[in-house]
Formats: C-alpha cells, sequence, structure tokens
C-alpha cells in the first residue's frame, strides 16, 4: 500500500504535461474534532492519490487546512471523497482565481499540531465563537464606514504585493506574531470600533476572530472565504474591488493577480514590479521580488555574493552550506540587508504602475510537448548550444522549447543543427546535437518538442 509520494517534482510535472489534462488549483479547510489524525492522513493519501490529486495539506486534532491541484474531470469524484466525512459535508472549495497545471507537483499530507501555527492555546479561549462573516459586498460597505479598522493577517511578504485599502498591514513574519501586536495597537478602540479582518482564504481569521473576542473586542468581522474569495464575488457581481494588486498564494504560482495595480517595487532596482521569485543559490533561497532586467543580469540571485556562490562547482557550493540553517525553502522569509526597496510595515494604497496583460494563462495548457534531452554545454561566444537526445527524435523545423530554472521558458524554431559532428536533418536517441541558441542556457536545462 502506498502512502507517500513517489515522484520527484520534475517528473510529475512531465507526467502532467503528457497528460494535457486541464488541473484547477483549490483550497479548503475546517476545523473539526478529528480523533486519530494519522488514519484521517492515510484514508485521504490513499482516496486522493487514486484521484491524482496533488497538494500540501495539514491535518491535526483541530481539523484540516489543505491547498490542492486536481484534475478538472475528477472534481466530482473529489468532492465526494470529502463528502464521506460529516464534517466536510458541502464544504466551500476555493478555486483559484487563475489556474497552473505546476501549482502542486506532489501529494503531501502532514499530521500537525495544528492546522495553523497560532500559537494560542485553545483550551483558555472559546474556538468556537467566531466574528461575523462578511461577503465581498458586505466588506466593501463596512470599509467605507469612518468608525472601521481594517487588518491584514498576513506577513509582510504578502501584504506587500497586495492588500485593502487603509489596512494596517503588521510587519510580521508568522501570523502568531501579529496578534499580539494587533491586541496592543488597538486597545483603546476595543469597543467604539469596528475590528475588520482579512487574510488569504479565511482560515487565519477563524482563530484570530475569536481570540479578538475573548480579549474583549465588541464588534469584530472577518472576510469570508478571504481575499481568494473576494476576488470571485467582485468579479461574478461587478463590485468594486477595493483590493489592489495581487493575492499571494503559497505554491509554485506565488501569486494571483486581483487587479493591474503593481503596488510594489522590484528589491534591486526599485521599478515597480510585484514577481516573487527564491534566490537561485539553493543554499539561501531567499524570497524577494525581481524584476525580468535584474532576473537576467543577476541570474535570478538576491545578491552578488550568492551569483558568486551558484557558479562555484556544486561540491563547493555543498561545503559552504554545512552548519548553515536554511530555512523551509519556499517560505524562506524574504528579508536581507542586500534588498534596498524591500517594504514592510506602512505600505503604500497607490498604484506605482500598471501590469501589463499576461497572455491567457490557460494557454499554456493547451501547448503539449514532448521531453527530447537536456544541454550539455553552452558556447557562449558562438551562441551554440550542445544537447543529448534521450526520447523520441528531433527534426530540422520542429518548434522547440528550452527550459530551466534560470533560463525560464524559451521557445525556437530549429532551421539547422549539427548531428554527431555532421550537418543532419534528423537526430535519433542517444545522439549529441549542436544548434544556435540566441539566448543564454544552462546545464541540464530541458529540451522540449513542442506538437501542436
Ligand atoms: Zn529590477
Ligand atoms: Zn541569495
Amino acid at each position: 500500500m502506498q502512502l507517500y509520494n513517489t515522484l520527484s517534482a520534475e517528473e510529475r510535472a512531465i507526467i502532467i504535461d503528457d497528460a494535457g489534462k486541464q488541473r484547477l488549483t483549490l483550497s479548503f479547510y475546517a476545523y473539526a474534532k478529528i480523533q486519530d489524525p494519522k488514519k484521517f492522513r492515510d484514508d485521504l493519501f490513499l482516496a486522493w492519490n487514486k484521484l491524482d490529486a496533488l497538494g500540501r495539506i495539514y491535518v491535526a486534532n483541530e481539523g484540516i487546512n489543505a491547498q490542492m491541484s486536481i484534475p478538472e474531470e475528477n472534481l466530482e469524484a473529489f468532492r465526494a471523497t470529502l463528502e464521506v466525512y460529516d464534517f466536510m459535508k458541502g464544504i466551500r472549495l476555493n478555486e483559484a482565481v487563475e489556474h497552473d497545471d505546476h501549482s502542486f507537483l506532489k501529494l503531501t499530507i502532514k499530521v500537525r499540531h495544528k492546522i495553523v501555527a497560532d500559537g494560542l492555546n485553545d483550551e483558555t479561549f472559546d474556538v468556537t465563537d467566531i466574528g461575523v462573516h462578511l461577503k465581498a459586498k458586505e466588506f466593501n460597505e463596512i470599509l467605507d464606514d469612518p468608525n472601521t479598522i481594517v487588518v491584514d493577517f498576513r506577513n509582510h511578504y504578502e501584504s506587500e504585493v497586495g492588500h485593502f485599502k487603509g489596512a494596517i498591514t503588521p510587519d510580521v513574519e508568522t501570523f502568531r506574531e501579529s496578534l499580539p501586536i494587533i491586541n496592543d495597537q488597538l486597545q483603546n478602540h476595543k469597543e467604539d470600533k469596528n475590528l475588520v479582518m482579512y487574510c488569504t482564504g479565511g482560515i487565519r481569521c477563524e482563530k484570530a476572530s475569536a481570540y479578538f473576542k475573548h480579549q474583549g473586542f465588541k464588534n469584530v468581522f472577518q472576510l469570508e472565504g478571504g481575499i481568494i474569495n473576494y476576488a470571485k464575488q467582485i468579479e461574478a457581481e461587478g463590485l468594486e474591488s477595493k483590493f489592489i494588486g495581487k493575492n499571494f498564494v503559497f505554491d509554485n504560482r506565488l501569486g494571483e493577480r486581483i487587479t493591474e495595480d503593481i503596488i510594489s517595487q522590484c528589491h534591486q532596482c526599485g521599478k515597480p514590479c510585484d514577481n516573487h521569485t527564491n534566490c537561485e543559490n539553493d543554499g539561501c533561497h531567499l524570497l524577494f521580488i525581481q524584476c525580468d532586467d535584474c532576473k537576467a543580469a543577476m541570474e535570478n540571485c538576491c545578491s552578488t555574493e550568492c551569483l558568486d556562490i551558484i557558479h562555484m562547482p556544486l561540491v563547493d557550493q555543498v561545503r559552504l552550506r554545512i552548519g548553515k540553517q536554511v530555512g523551509n525553502k519556499v517560505f524562506r522569509k524574504g528579508k536581507s540587508e542586500n534588498l534596498k526597496f524591500k517594504h514592510s510595515g506602512e505600505l503604500p494604497n497607490n498604484s506605482l504602475a500598471t501590469a501589463e496583460k499576461q497572455a491567457d494563462i490557460r494557454q499554456k495548457i493547451k501547448v503539449k510537448k514532448v521531453l527530447l534531452g537536456k544541454a550539455e554545454h553552452y558556447y557562449v561566444k558562438a551562441q551554440v548550444g550542445l544537447f543529448t537526445i534521450e526520447n523520441h527524435d528531433l527534426n530540422t523545423g520542429d518548434k522547440i522549447l528550452i527550459s530551466g530554472p534560470t533560463t525560464g521558458n524559451q521557445e525556437l524554431v530549429l532551421e539547422k543543427m549539427i548531428v554527431n559532428e555532421v550537418e543532419a536533418l534528423t537526430a535519433k536517441i542517444g545522439d549529441k546535437v549542436t544548434f544556435e541558441v540566441p539566448f543564454r542556457i544552462r546545464l541540464s536545462d530541458k529540451l522540449y518538442k513542442i506538437v501542436n
């Protein structure tokens, strides 16, 4: 019986692309009394693995918190696996605003002490006495009330790229830090103000609203389903968005656009930009905002120090990392003195620039590609790449894609190639192929053929 993930992220990405099926990114949570979280976890893994469901899920005695990617055609079957449990009957699944087939590449279900690290002792207050849920329209109305204080219960790197206008955005790295800070700050407004709160999908506010009621706040409200659901409702009902910018999300997309406003800057050059990335140096992996120009110049690194490191042989890189604490990769909290344009705490409420219309994100899904092989070398001066063919064959005239973490996704049409040192029209498995590549590529970049 397989109870754990066995494929690597890369292997999974290829399988997903080859299957060519549309996938949905969604999230949900439920607070409930789970007697045996380990058994609950195993049962879910078996049911979901069969449905090709992927994602990051936490289960605990207090409930479940899930972020997932599901093949669209399996959505009803997936729903049926939830309906088995009384506490998940009719549960709202928050569908993402923008879908990406690669949002999750593994099925990871972990048993935790809690489903959200809130640092609270639930025995000391009534966790079921929560704040009033507001829908988008009601939320907009209460924001117009001068007696309202609105608080963002997310972290600094989330509110930096998007937040509700006028919100208090605590300069914190974790949810648990924000609770006492806000409690202190609003000490004198427990009775006269509306305390209105929001987070990404609503889960943090379920607990925070109960905590603040227990602290004596009289008028506590929370955004139902968080920013994700708010965005859906304003679109469906044609309401004004009082949220500006991007909604940061904890998957490979790192953010979904809610309005065209860019409210943050590239941390390196200051240009308006709201694209998060992780430093290319695996020993650093800092989460920060980087524009395309800086990405190219710095090869996706956060600093010249990291740039030097990624050009060292791998053995030396690993040696440098020994004894150093590398945080939880994707979520390594982005602060470093190298980042000159990083802002946190008080954030602007105005747009710095307008985002260019992105190509339809679903386009990516329609393109089918076949993995052919990998890059072995790049001759910088001649602008020629050397590749080994490992699958299928390559023909002149083929539309190809070269893809890698630093190179990105670059397409071109193959006009001429040298196969095993002779010019030829076809290359087969095992052949060494060179051809002109007008941009820099990296060792182990993948070579695909695009088939339409
Ligand atoms: Zn820049
Ligand atoms: Zn770095």
